[in-house]
């Protein structure tokens, strides 16, 4: 259950045990079920969540009220070019930056989050690159997602990377209750936004 060490057992009732010894008793009892530790389960959940932001083919970042980043993926350091890719690297992510310095378009995240929006799109042009910014209010003005893509791509590349993360959210159906699950929302809510992943004009 991933609990190896004391610091492991977080003891928070969640369970409906008293503590974890408790719960693991009767775990082996076969009295209790694996999904019941909450701890466990988030934490599935969140290695799940981060796998398939990984494999998102556009560039994905969370961002929170202060526009400090929370996570992204490693299309969304691209953007910020090879010194951020560098610093990236060396501090093993970007979490905790200030997205000021990261990137140019940081103005449209700390609009969304001032204005609690559900969905908002931009068309940016910046260093000869024509961007397309999806911002999704993930909590309204604490948290939100952004989603990036260069209009530059070739419409073939496009095409195919679509069908790749079709195939994906199709098997990871589980991992879209999961995450529905962190987020709090529904999971037709969160497989949605996963779907303007594919097709951004598709609201
Ligand atoms: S929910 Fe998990 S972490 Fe919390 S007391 Fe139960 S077994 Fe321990």
């Amino acid at each position: 259950m991933g609990k190896r060490t004391k610091a492991d057992e977080l003891n928070c009732s969640g369970c409906g045990y008293d503590n974890c010894r408790e719960y693991a008793v009767a775990l082996l009892d076969g009295k209790a079920e694996r999904e019941m530790c909450i701890s466990q389960m988030r934490k599935e959940a969140q290695n799940q969540a981060s796998v398939l932001l990984r494999k998102m083919p556009y560039g994905v970042v969370l961002v929170d009220e202060n526009l400090r980043i929370v996570d992204t993926n490693a299309k969304f350091i691209d953007f910020g070019g090879e010194e951020i890719t560098m610093i990236s690297d060396a501090l093993g992510g970007l979490a905790g930056a200030d997205l000021r310095k990261i990137v140019s378009f940081h103005k449209y995240f700390a609009a969304v989050l001032a204005s609690g929006e559900e969905t908002s799109e931009f068309d940016i042009r910046e260093d000869k690159r024509n961007l397309k910014l999806s911002i999704i209010s993930i909590r309204p003005n604490k948290l939100v997602c952004g989603i990036i893509q260069n209009m530059d791509d070739s419409h073939l590349m496009k095409e195919i990377i679509s069908e790749k993360i079709r195939e994906v959210i199709k098997q990871n159906a589980e991992s879209v209750q999961r995450i529905a699950y962190i987020l709090g929302e529904s999971a037709s809510f969160t497989e949605s936004v996963l779907n303007t992943v594919i097709d951004p004009d598709k609201k």
